[in-house]
């Protein structure tokens, strides 16, 4: 596995309707401007959030956890956002809902492990450097074998590189001679090689290394002939669990060697503990070594109250730890029953959780707060729409909820350009709400013709 074919596992779809919060709009003293970086009111909390990011700057939320605790569609999602990208442009943010640890195949602290891991980023630095040039010298360094004591084994490779600028000496770990010797490199040959900070990643000739890459490709510099050429330092952001995702990978080929791959030469499909502790490991010599440093994320768990005594006790310990990411709650619920227990507490959080939780209230919005956020939001998906249709699904949303009135706005553009019209007009709105229903009337309606339904 090579760092740079790592793939990003981003839970992209949950955070598509917040593509418009770019931070918490704070200024320098850290007040809420009323309409910034795309959100819109909500001031005290975002002021609250604020002074949260300046404790997680100052190292001080650790074992702790923050709980946004309001109403459906008051913007708690958001919030946690605006939190991490507050945080760092690069900070990852992984949001999950509190019943996905519900699963019949994997354990429920498995789900939670694999989100925490979601939410720890690893920013790897790399210096590439590519090495070019005719071999006049190819020989293996030998040492007394320490493995029970008989012959020799090899300890380095010495490569003589000619270049125009005159021949260098590398000294090259043994792990490549299998590959010069696949290669059939010989005295005389010109080859390439290519090393990740100090690393050797391939070798090979200079005639494959033309077919391999697109040497007009921005990350591959053309080499003039017979030069020796050092490529600049390459950074590159991936989460814990993006590693844990690309090792469990069935490995196979040349292209999927490094380092890491490289110490963990069996074949993995599925992300077990000992190879997270084996990417742990690798991990912590980048780290000391100084390639790699950690970026704690945020983990945001929606509808907390779904969490059970299992899951509870395994976020208690888990804040513990030293690269735990910062772990926001929120819940619309109030006092009630935790899950799996008779016990009943605030949240359903149990009261040693609640103990280390800073706890935020988001408020419910008024209309022209809404109307607000409805024209951001239909900016950002590109939607034509009115004032008059603005202001009729700001009414929406106060009766039914903020993200009823949103959800309206996509089928209500179907609607227009169905009948000819690019702008999404009132009468489009009507006939999609009629279409629909918002949670509120779909419980009324259950509840008025219970009789009808089977229970
Ligand atoms: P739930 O409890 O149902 O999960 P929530 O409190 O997390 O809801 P969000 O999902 O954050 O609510 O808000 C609903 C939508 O409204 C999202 O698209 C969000 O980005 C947007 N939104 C909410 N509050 C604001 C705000 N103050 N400014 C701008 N956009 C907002």
């Amino acid at each position: 596995m090579r760092i740079e074919e790592v793939q990003s596992t981003t839970k992209k779809q949950r955070i598509a309707t917040h593509t418009h919060i770019k931070g918490l709009g704070l200024d320098v003293g850290g007040h809420a401007i009323s309409m910034a970086a795309g959100f819109v009111g909500q001031i005290a909390a975002r002021e609250a959030a604020g002074l949260v990011v300046d404790m997680i700057r100052q190292k001080k939320m650790a074992g702790r956890a923050l709980l946004l605790a309001g109403p459906p569609s008051t913007g708690k999602t958001a919030l946690a956002l605006g939190i991490a990208q507050e945080l760092g442009s690069k900070v990852p943010f992984c949001p999950m809902v509190g019943s996905e640890v519900y699963s019949s195949e994997v354990k429920k602290t498995e789900v939670l492990m694999e989100n925490f891991r979601r939410a720890i980023g690893l920013r790897i630095k790399e210096n590439k450097e590519v090495y070019e040039g005719e071999v006049t010298e190819l020989s293996p360094e030998e040492t007394e074998s320490t493995s029970g004591g008989y012959g020799k084994s090899i300890s380095h490779i010495i490569i003589g590189l000619k270049s125009v600028k005159g021949t260098k000496q590398l000294k090259l770990d043994p792990t490549i001679y299998d590959a010069l010797i696949k290669e059939k490199v010989a005295v005389g040959d010109v080859i390439y090689i290519e090393a990740n900070s100090g690393a050797v990643k391939r070798v090979g000739r200079c005639d494959a290394f033309a077919t391999e890459f697109d040497l007009e490709a921005e990350e591959y510099v053309p080499i003039p002939k017979g030069e020796v050429h050092k490529k600049k330092e390459i950074v590159q952001d991936v989460t814990l669990h993006d590693l844990d995702a690309a090792n469990a990978r069935p490995q196979g080929g040349q292209d999927i060697l490094s380092l890491m791959g490289q110490m963990m030469k069996p074949r993995k499909t599925e992300i077990t503990d000992k190879l997270r502790q084996e990417i742990n490991k690798v991990v912590n010599r980048y780290i000391d070594e100084g390639i790699a440093e950690l970026v704690p994320g945020v983990l945001f768990i929606d509808e907390v109250h779904m969490l059970d005594m299992e899951c509870f006790s395994y976020l208690n310990r888990a804040l513990e730890s030293s690269i735990s990411p910062i772990v926001i709650f929120a819940t619309n619920r109030g006092i009630c029953n935790i899950r799996g227990t008779d016990m009943t507490s605030p949240h359903g959080i149990p009261v040693d959780l609640l103990d280390r939780l800073v706890i935020m209230r988001t408020e419910t919005y008024g209309p022209t707060e809404m109307i607000q956020i409805l024209a951001i939001r239909a900016q950002i998906e590109e939607l034509l729409i009115d004032e008059e249709c603005l202001a009729y699904l700001g009414e929406i949303g106060q009766q039914a909820s903020l993200r009823h009135a949103m959800q309206l706005m996509s089928p209500a553009s179907i609607v227009a350009k169905t009948n000819g019209r690019e702008r999404i007009c009132k009468a489009d709105i009507e006939e999609v709400n009629a279409l629909y229903l918002d949670a509120k009337s779909s419980a009324r309606l259950l509840q008025e013709q219970q009789e009808r339904y089977i229970s």
